[in-house]
């Protein structure tokens, strides 16, 4: 079925033809042990459209040992056979996008757009990295005398990919297309209430010719699936991608496992703006920084950073542009989609309602909303904070919502000094046209990425992650390999 049947059958019907409902274990569906279930709801309407799974420790332990058999089946296919399977995962991927991102956007709230976005990205990860499954060398050490010594790169065994909400297509795979291109096989954790991409896509790779075992989801809630999924000793990477709570909390208990792990966590970045910027250019660069998925983005341009003398140029711009944003359910094209839950709609309208209460001045927005063809779902409208203190909540903490704070500076020194000012660190937009400002302040802010003139530049080809509570560890670009790949040294002696 094609995008558009797709979506007048779930209009007329509420709900989806042949939505994978269990977990995917072995190359197979296989119902909890428990037979216990949850319900997926449409953000954009509020309301149930599917059920799924609620997996427990057993349903772990199953996939874990599907994991460890699917390991010792990929490890030994060649690179190359590495290669062309990860090639054909990327044709399916596009073969089935349609699907896959009508089921994104009715999961998540996001527009069929973004979705569509999403799993043409990941289908190019898939590419990226079938490119990298046959280059996965090692070096020739020249130790003198008559030794030899090399070292050669081992996969690390099996692999636990903990998913969240925002990005459920894109966040996985990131994490398990270098994960396969090593050789490594992996159990995934969806968000709760974002499962079924998972599940179609653990189908297409085995349709596509990656052996049953080496890919497994199971389903459920994070305490119930993530914690057991964790812990587990089999596990030797974890890929968390998520809070910085839940993220701390998985440090701990991967610990005593000694289990290696890359967290990509939260975010509060700065997009910068100097006066010899182009006000039309940066209100548009903020606008796609903050509203892009309804700024449900870990890194999202939630602060927009503005020398004083470009103010007036820029924030009745930016204004003006967000008041004509559109509002709407994913599938009916709107500019902006829904908030995935409702526990995250009113965390999101929590903020707003404390800095409202602190008389902060909202320039635009500031409320929930539904959709205005029908009255329903979850929605907040694109809203514009301004006037609040360095440490105020709404600047320091990550509200993960359509909600921009602007604060002003003098000086370049001013500007590096509030950009650094939260404990976050994983992105930076950087508008000048000075370019040694520009390679200045991209040296001085701390972030895993910086883009000048631009939010977002580049992508699957570059490193991505973040530093300080954004957490640890790089996705994508070759840096993507390193979580999932070991160097062995072998020297023989003469
Ligand atoms: P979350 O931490 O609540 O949940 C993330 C995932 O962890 C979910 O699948 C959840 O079920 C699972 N989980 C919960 N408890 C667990 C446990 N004890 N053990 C193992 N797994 C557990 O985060 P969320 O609300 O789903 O996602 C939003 C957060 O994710 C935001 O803070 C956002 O910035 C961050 N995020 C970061 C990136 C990045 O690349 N840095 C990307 C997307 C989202």
């Amino acid at each position: 079925m094609n995008a558009e049947t797709l979506i007048s059958t779930y209009f007329q019907t509420g709900s989806l033809p042949d939505l994978p409902a269990d977990h995917f274990i072995d190359g197979a569906f296989v119902a909890p042990v428990n037979g216990a279930r949850m319900e997926s709801f449409d953000p954009g309407r509020g309301r149930v459209f599917a059920d799924f799974a609620r997996g427990d420790a057993e349903d772990v332990d199953r996939a874990v040992e599907s994991a460890v058999r699917g390991f010792e089946i990929w490890r030994r296919r060649t690179p190359a056979e590495r290669c062309r399977v990860l090639n054909d995962i990327s044709c399916i991927l596009r073969a089935n996008a349609d699907l896959l991102a009508v089921v994104e956007s009715l999961d998540s709230g996001k527009s069929l757009a973004e979705a569509q976005g999403d799993v043409a990205g990941s289908a190019r990860l898939f590419e990226y990295y079938a490119g990298a499954a046959d280059k996965l060398d090692g070096r020739s050490v020249n130790l003198g005398g008559d030794s030899a010594a090399f070292t050669v790169r081992e996969p690390v065994g099996v692999t636990a990919h903990i998913v969240p909400w925002n990005y459920p297509t894109s966040t996985l795979v990131r994490g398990i297309a270098p994960a396969l291109a090593a050789g490594c096989s992996a159990v995934i954790k969806p968000a709760e209430t974002t499962p079924f991409t998972a599940l179609l896509i653990a189908r297409l790779l085995v349709e596509a010719g990656l052996p049953a075992g080496v890919v497994n989801v199971v389903t459920g809630t994070g305490s119930e699936v993530g914690a057991p999924l964790v812990a587990d000793p089999r596990v030797r990477h974890v890929t968390f991608t998520g809070s910085v709570a839940t993220g701390v909390n998985v440090m701990r208990t991967v610990a005593p496992n000694v289990t290696g792990l890359t967290l990509e966590l939260g975010g509060k970045s700065p997009l910068i703006a100097f006066e010899d910027a182009d006000p039309e250019a940066v209100a548009d660069g903020a606008l796609w920084a903050i509203f892009s998925n309804a700024g449900q983005i870990c890194s999202a341009g939630s602060r927009l950073l503005i020398q004083r003398s470009l103010r007036d140029k820029v924030l009745p711009l930016l204004v003006e542009k967000a008041r004509a944003i559109r509002i709407g359910h994913g599938l009916q094209g709107p500019d902006m989609g829904a908030i995935n839950s409702e526990a995250h709609l009113n965390k999101i309208a929590g903020f707003v309602d404390r800095a409202r209460q602190r008389s902060v001045r909202i320039l635009c927005g500031g409320n929930v909303t539904t959709d205005p063809a029908n009255g329903e779902g979850w929605f907040f409208e694109p809203t514009i904070l301004d006037g609040l203190a360095p440490d105020d909540e709404a600047v320091t903490q990550e509200i993960f919502g359509p909600v921009l704070v602007v604060q002003d500076f003098e000086t370049e020194a001013d500007a590096v000094a509030l950009a650094n000012g939260t404990d976050f660190a994983l992105s930076a937009g950087i508008y000048t046209r000075d370019i040694g400002r520009a390679l200045r302040m991209a040296r001085a802010v701390d972030a895993g990425q910086v883009t000048v003139n631009d939010y977002w530049a580049g992508g699957i080809e570059l490193p991505f992650g973040g530093n300080r509570k954004s957490g640890f560890g790089r996705e994508k670009g070759l840096e993507g390999l390193d979580a999932y790949t070991r160097a062995k040294a072998i020297t023989l002696a003469a």
